[in-house]
């Protein structure tokens, strides 16, 4: 039987550790644009249609967090994301400069997480886990990731879904600023992160009273409720 690669492993772990209900697969829209995206260059796939691209959108307003989280993660890993440097490498545009800084073309390293804007968000993201960090290309913080964010108990549930929000908030507010002409609000990025991440931990109960879990729970402002019933049972 054909091992898993670490990444495959990492999101699968990824899908089925916040919900206990999920399946841990994809969904079939999110199947087929990935099944799109690794064997067709972004260019073909959007002289594919305008109809396939809107499909996916409708999809991705109705998706949890943790499919649009998961499927992002799977974009940056392909290198499909449309970077400004992806763009200026197809003749798309002719220049760009990236949302946050200003100061040159974004690219998966430049937003995961060389920006200082960004950086500062993988930071804050960090000293919530309370998880040493240091910025690295991102290949280097996927291989980092995938050692360290790989364990099954209700911490590493936790550092693992809000280390895959921080990516998807990153893009989307890349996008808000440069389609939508909005402000850049750090301390609103923050909050965002927070407010996600305190919505998907709602339904925990049970979770052990340790001091790396106590600890998780008061610096993200976790409901206390979730160790409910913890030693009781
Ligand atoms: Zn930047």
């Amino acid at each position: 039987m054909e091992k898993a690669s670490p990444f495959t492993a990492f999101i699968h772990r990824f899908s089925k550790q916040i919900i206990s209900n999920r399946s841990g697969k994809f969904c079939f829209c999110c199947s087929a644009w990935i099944f799109l995206c690794w064997f067709f260059p972004l260019t073909q796939i959007v002289s594919l249609g305008v109809e396939i691209l809107l499909a996916f959108f409708r999809w991705a307003q109705l998706a949890r967090p943790l499919e649009l989280f998961q499927f992002h993660l799977w974009l940056i890993a392909k290198n499909r994301l449309p970077t400004q440097v992806s763009l200026l490498s197809y003749g798309r545009i002719d220049h760009a400069l990236c949302a946050f800084c200003n100061v040159t073309p974004d690219s998966i390293d430049h937003l995961f997480f060389d920006c200082h804007v960004s950086a500062t968000i993988a930071y804050f993201w960090a000293s919530r886990c309370h998880i040493p960090w240091r910025n690295r290309p991102w290949v280097n913080n996927l291989a980092w990731a995938m050692k360290l964010l790989l364990g099954k108990d209700f911490y590493y549930s936790i550092a693992r879904f809000s280390f895959g929000a921080i990516y998807h908030l990153i893009w989307k507010k890349r996008n808000s600023l440069i389609f939508r002409g909005e402000m850049l609000e750090i301390s609103a990025m923050k909050n965002h992160i927070i407010k996600v991440v305190r919505e998907n931990t709602l339904t925990f109960t049970n979770v052990l009273d340790n001091t790396r879990n106590m600890r998780l729970q008061r610096s993200w402002g976790l409901d206390p409720s979730i160790f409910s019933n913890a030693l009781s049972a």
